[in-house]
């Protein structure tokens, strides 16, 4: 049975059909899904959540299907780390880290979005999906695609890491790279989704697409002991996360899933595209877009599609927005790699660097729960830290240069 009622205008509040649309034609606002809550109330609870397979899908009274998924059912409930290590570092008494760079199949966050979107496409009668992308989102439309029998197109800047272009052609997928960043890519992916009668994953069928990430936000709560955290720091490229974290935490709230709370949302972006986290730090609502100029393009979009509704999440929530450069995400990257022995991407460097930075400033408080959202896995962006890791000391293949190494470590003979 489902439990979605159709579309629903975020500003307007005029209620459209559950069909591939995600602008309202009345006053252009977003369109979102509409769920029967009271149908909801009646049958969900903890225990039967807890009673089902350990994927995203355990929550499937509020997703966007009508019916079972065909298409990454085995995507999510990835691990909640309880990461002392880096919570000494930090100086801080309780951190998470909510680790989706080990998601299936692509590993990351974004399997989540795609497989609501894939599965949302093949009940619509989708033959062919596709998505404008900055790595991640390619990755995953593009092996999941494979899975749901799908033919798919990936259009992708040109600029983008190895790991990212070629996690994505392996699947036998049609690339089309991008002369020009993603904010040029996505405008014309408009006009082909119009043309060609695609669905585009994070276009026509977004309202569909942005409900998996929901997903993140309940498994942090359920793995928190149906408890929602009360500080969450969360990557922003188009801004949609932050804003589903928080819808995550209300929802099982007013369904009676957990207690009332309050949980703070932070934003975090590179210094070289920060829309979003520039509003918030001048307390403004207005998006002004920029050319994103950083090595973390997975989050490089210039004109966040959410820019305005995530900066309306965080300052409702009684959170903050921070960015930090390149050289100080990769020192993040380094420092949960050698702290909770977990490789993430550029993005999550970013995470881990602001996470830092909210907590110097005294905007994360010391002695109060912290998730930070890893979203992306560091083999996918080696280039970001190729030069700034040590290399392997190479001797010769005996017990004597070993013992000179373990003398004197100056032996190396590269
Ligand atoms: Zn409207």
């Amino acid at each position: 049975m489902s439990f979605v009622k159709g579309l629903k205008c975020r500003e307007c509040g005029k209620d459209y059909p559950k069909e591939a649309l995600h602008v309202c034609s009345f006053c252009f606002g977003p369109l979102e899904v509409d769920y029967k809550y009271e149908e909801i109330k009646k049958v969900i609870s903890r225990e039967k959540i807890e009673s089902r397979g350990k994927t995203m899908w355990r929550y499937k009274e509020l997703l966007p299907l009508d019916g079972e998924p065909t298409v990454g059912a085995q995507v999510g409930y990835t691990p909640l780390v309880k990461a002392d290590n880096l919570a000494k570092k930090l100086g801080v008494e309780e951190l998470y880290v909510k680790n989706d760079s080990v998601n299936f199949p692509t590993f990351s966050f974004k399997d989540r979005v795609v497989s609501a979107a894939l599965s949302k496409a093949k009940e619509l009668g989708f033959k062919t999906v596709a998505c404008a992308t900055t790595g991640n989102l390619g990755n995953s439309v593009a092996a999941q695609a494979v899975q749901g029998n799908l033919e798919s197109y990936i259009f992708m800047p040109a600029n983008l890491e190895q790991g990212k272009v070629i996690g994505t052609s392996i699947y036998g997928t049609n690339v089309i790279g991008i002369d020009g960043n993603y904010d040029g890519v996505n405008r014309m992916c408009s006009e082909i989704a119009d043309k060609y009668g695609w669905a585009f994953a994070n276009i026509n069928i977004r309202p569909y697409y942005a409900e998996g990430s929901k997903t993140y936000g309940y498994e942090i709560i359920e793995q928190l002991g149906w408890k929602a955290p009360k500080h969450v720091v969360v990557p922003m490229a188009g801004g949609s996360l932050v804003i589903k974290i928080g819808k995550a935490v209300k929802e099982m709230t007013e369904l009676g899933l957990i207690d009332k709370s309050n949980t703070s949302l932070y934003g975090a972006q590179a210094s070289g595209s920060s829309p979003i986290s520039t509003a918030v730090k001048k307390g403004s609502d207005v998006i002004a877009p920029v050319i994103p100029d950083t090595i973390a393009h997975s989050i490089a979009i210039g004109n966040p599609a959410d820019g305005y509704y995530s900066v309306k999440a965080i300052n409702e929530s009684g959170g903050y927005a921070e960015d930090v450069s390149d050289d100080e995400l990769v020192e993040g990257i380094k420092l949960l790699a050698s702290t909770e022995g977990i490789f993430t991407e550029t993005a999550g460097g970013v995470t881990v660097a602001v996470t830092k930075k909210l907590i110097d400033q005294g905007r994360l408080p010391r002695d109060e729960s912290i998730v930070i959202c890893i979203t992306g896995n560091g083999l996918k962006t080696l280039e970001a830290v190729m030069d700034k890791v040590e290399k392997p000391c190479v001797i010769d293949a005996n017990i004597e240069s070993f013992n000179a190494f373990m003398e004197k470590r100056e032996v190396c003979t590269a």
